[in-house]
């Protein structure tokens, strides 16, 4: 199955399962990430330290305002969304042309996919969400709930940002940037 030289312009041509991340790889959320972020500390009254998303999301969670937070976050990306759903075409046709073999890691929310399906014409493929998952990228359980469409394939995560080449180490998995691809 293994042929990279049938395809050598092709970089997925020689895998068995392909894992996208969503936000920067396959269409660009219009989210103020910084003003969200600030936004939901003031909600949770988030102490400053609290720096990134993730750990700002954490605080939610000790103060039991998890699905809350999620739900927010979610309104705010549906909206980006229907505002414009900035899709990558490159990216979107390949996620398309090798649909029966991908699958979504995003920490972005479950709607949020679910629009990108919409929006983009693709038939929805299997997901892990932050608000499906309980925990962030790089959590390596992202990938636990989609073992059965990677474990034991040979596997490529494709994405734009560091925390997508953690997950893809932890999981013991390829990466390979979104710059990087070839239509
Ligand atoms: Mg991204």
């Amino acid at each position: 199955m293994h042929d990279p030289a049938a395809n050598p312009a092709d970089p997925l041509a020689s895998y068995e399962r392909l894992l996208w991340d969503l936000d920067g790889t396959l269409c660009r959320l219009g989210v103020d990430w910084p003003g969200l972020k600030v936004e939901l500390r003031q909600r949770l009254g988030a102490p400053p330290a609290a720096r990134s998303l993730a750990e700002v999301l954490e605080v939610a969670r000790e103060r039991g305002r998890w699905d809350e937070a999620l739900a927010w976050i979610a309104v705010q990306e549906v909206k980006a969304l229907d505002e414009d759903p900035q899709l990558l075409p490159g990216s979107v046709a390949l996620l398309k042309r090798h649909r029966a073999r991908s699958a979504i890691v995003t920490n972005n929310t479950e709607p949020a996919v679910q629009r990108f399906f919409a929006s983009s014409g693709v038939e929805p493929v299997p997901f892990v969400s932050r608000d499906r998952a309980g925990v962030s990228k790089p959590d390596r359980r992202y990938l636990d709930l989609l073992r059965e469409h990677w474990s034991g394939h040979r596997t490529l995560l494709i994405g734009d940002t560091e925390t997508d080449a953690a997950l893809a180490a932890a999981g013991g998995v390829d990466f390979l940037h979104v710059n990087e691809l070839r239509g």
